[in-house]
C-alpha cells in the first residue's frame, strides 16, 4: 500500500463530458483538495490557456485554481524557465517561438510523454524517487496517481515508464475492456467515475497514516 502524494486528473472524459461534470466530480474535487494532497489537471491543449480552462471549469460547477491547471503550454513555459530563457508572447506565437528558441517540438510536450508528467510532478512542488531507491523499496512506489479515461494517451507512455499509480475511470471515451488494451502489465485500477477513484485514494491515505 503507497502513500499518495499527489494526484494528476485527466480533464475531458474523466471529470466533465461535455459541458456538463460528471456526476459526483465536483464533490469530490471538495474531498481531495480537503484531504491537502496536491492535484493538478493534466490537459495536451497549447489552444486555451489555464485561465480559460479554470473558467471552464467553474462553470461546470469545479472549484479550481488557475494554478491547479497544467497544460502543454505550461509545460512549454516550465522548460523555457528551466533553460533560461524568457519569452512573452501570446498562446499561438509563444509555442512557435518556444520551437524557434528550443529545438523543442511543443507537440512533444504533452501526456503520455514521459516530460509531460515529470513536469506536471515539478509544478506540484513534488519529485519523483530515484530509479534505484525505487528498485530497492518496490513497495514504496512513487505514490504519484494518474486518472484518466484513455488508456494510452493518460496511463500509457510515461505514466507507466515513470511507474505512476495508473487508475482508469470507466466515464468519456471508455470502452468496455479498454483496461485489457494496457501495453504495459496492468493498471493499477478500474473506477466506475472519478468520485470512486479519489474515494480509493483518500482510504489508501487513512490505511497508510
Ligand atoms: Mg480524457
Amino acid at each position: 500500500m503507497q502513500r499518495i502524494r499527489g494526484v494528476l486528473i485527466d480533464v475531458s472524459g474523466t471529470v466533465h463530458v461535455g459541458d456538463k461534470a460528471i456526476p459526483g466530480a465536483v464533490q469530490a474535487l471538495d474531498r481531495l483538495r480537503a484531504s491537502g494532497i496536491p492535484f493538478r489537471f493534466c490537459t495536451n491543449t497549447t489552444q486555451y490557456s489555464g485561465d480559460t480552462l479554470a473558467n471552464k471549469l467553474r462553470k461546470f460547477g469545479f472549484d479550481v485554481k488557475r494554478e491547479e491547471i497544467f497544460t502543454s503550454l505550461s509545460a512549454c513555459r516550465q522548460l523555457i524557465q528551466a533553460r533560461g530563457l524568457s519569452l512573452s508572447l501570446g498562446p499561438g506565437g509563444f509555442v512557435e517561438a518556444l520551437e524557434f528558441a528550443s529545438g523543442i517540438k511543443a507537440h512533444v510536450v504533452g501526456k503520455p510523454q514521459k516530460a509531460f508528467f515529470e513536469l506536471a510532478i515539478q509544478n506540484m512542488g513534488l519529485s519523483l524517487p530515484a530509479p534505484t531507491s525505487m528498485q530497492a523499496t518496490t513497495t514504496t512506489g512513487t505514490g504519484i496517481v494518474m486518472i484518466g479515461d484513455d488508456v494510452e494517451q493518460d496511463l500509457g507512455g510515461g505514466a507507466a515508464e515513470l511507474g505512476l499509480v495508473r487508475y482508469l475511470v470507466q466515464t468519456g471515451k471508455y470502452r468496455a475492456q479498454d483496461e485489457n488494451r494496457d501495453a504495459f502489465g496492468g493498471l493499477d485500477g478500474v473506477f466506475a467515475d472519478f468520485s470512486a477513484v479519489v474515494d480509493h485514494v483518500l482510504s489508501q491515505r487513512q490505511e497508510s497514516k
